[in-house]
């Protein structure tokens, strides 16, 4: 047990980092899949959290989650800045599909959405594909970002860091830049974006509901897709844009 302590509770809204050690799966993570944690050490709160895989090292058998704080259990986890005894369950869901043979592509993330997506950014520049992040957000964040090897494009609403508007008037310069080459098409972040996304282009989301078991028992986290209802923990949370009834 070698957990690391933060010593304090950051405030609601901060945006925080936890490496989880001595994770046996963590070779076997694809961008995309999440976990889930128990964020107490008592009964409460009662059900376990999701969070999406953000960056992984195969070789110390490690991985990293980003979360911003909303509640008890995100309150709970700000606590560790390293941690290797939560009690957690993964790698869950489906994750992000590559295809090794469109070379261009394109990821935006709204606001803590960007968490899934630097995994997989970084996962597709190893495979030799040129990537552009765009990071839309309200105003300034103050999230820890290393794009390496990779373009990240900063906008906020208010103009307060990067260029002034919306992620989604930056992706429909980018496809218009790229005359409609093939391109593949990644997003995370809030439900009103990955709609505004769907609409430009067709692409691969990953989705986020509240959920309760994370593993498809309890039909919590429903989605209503062409296809009927799906559950965002075990169908997603990656799903193809098109598929979803917005
Ligand atoms: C597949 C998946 C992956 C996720 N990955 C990340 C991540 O990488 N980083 C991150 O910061 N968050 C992520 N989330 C959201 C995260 O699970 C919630 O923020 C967290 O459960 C809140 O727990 P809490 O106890 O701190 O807050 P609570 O007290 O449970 O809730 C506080 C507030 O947050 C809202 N909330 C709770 N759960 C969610 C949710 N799933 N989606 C949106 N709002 C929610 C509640 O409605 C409430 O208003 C993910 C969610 C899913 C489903």
């Amino acid at each position: 047990m070698s957990s690391k302590w933060r010593g304090t509770q950051a405030a609601k809204g901060t945006v925080c980092k936890t490496v989880i050690r001595r994770f046996e799966s963590a070779p076997r993570l694809i961008p995309g899949q999440f976990v889930t944690i128990r964020c107490g050490t008592g009964t409460e709160p009662l059900l376990r959290r999701p969070f999406a895989v953000h960056r992984v090292n195969r070789e110390e058998k490690s991985f990293e989650i980003l979360y911003e704080i909303k509640g008890e259990g995100t309150r709970f986890l700000s606590q560790y800045e390293e941690a290797d005894d939560l009690d957690i369950l993964g790698p869950l869901g489906n994750g992000f599909k590559i295809d090794l043979n469109i070379k261009n592509a394109i990821l935006v993330a709204g606001g803590i959405g960007i968490a899934p997506l630097t995994f997989l950014a970084e996962e597709l520049v190893k495979e030799k594909i040129n990537v552009t992040l765009i990071l839309g957000s309200k105003t300034k964040l103050d999230i820890p970002l290393s794009a390496i090897g990779y373009k990240l494009l900063i906008c906020t609403e208010d103009g307060s860091e990067g260029t002034k508007g919306l992620a989604t008037d930056l992706l429909n310069e980018f496809v218009r830049a790229q005359n409609f080459a093939p391109l593949q098409i990644y997003a995370c972040g809030p439900k009103a974006m990955l709609k505004a996304v769907a609409q430009i282009t067709n692409c691969q989301v990953s989705l986020e509901e509240i959920m309760a078991c994370g593993v498809g028992a309890c039909l919590g986290c429903a989605v209503k897709t062409k296809d009927g209802y799906k559950m965002v923990c075990k169908d997603g949370p990656v799903f193809n844009s098109e598929d979803i009834i917005w």
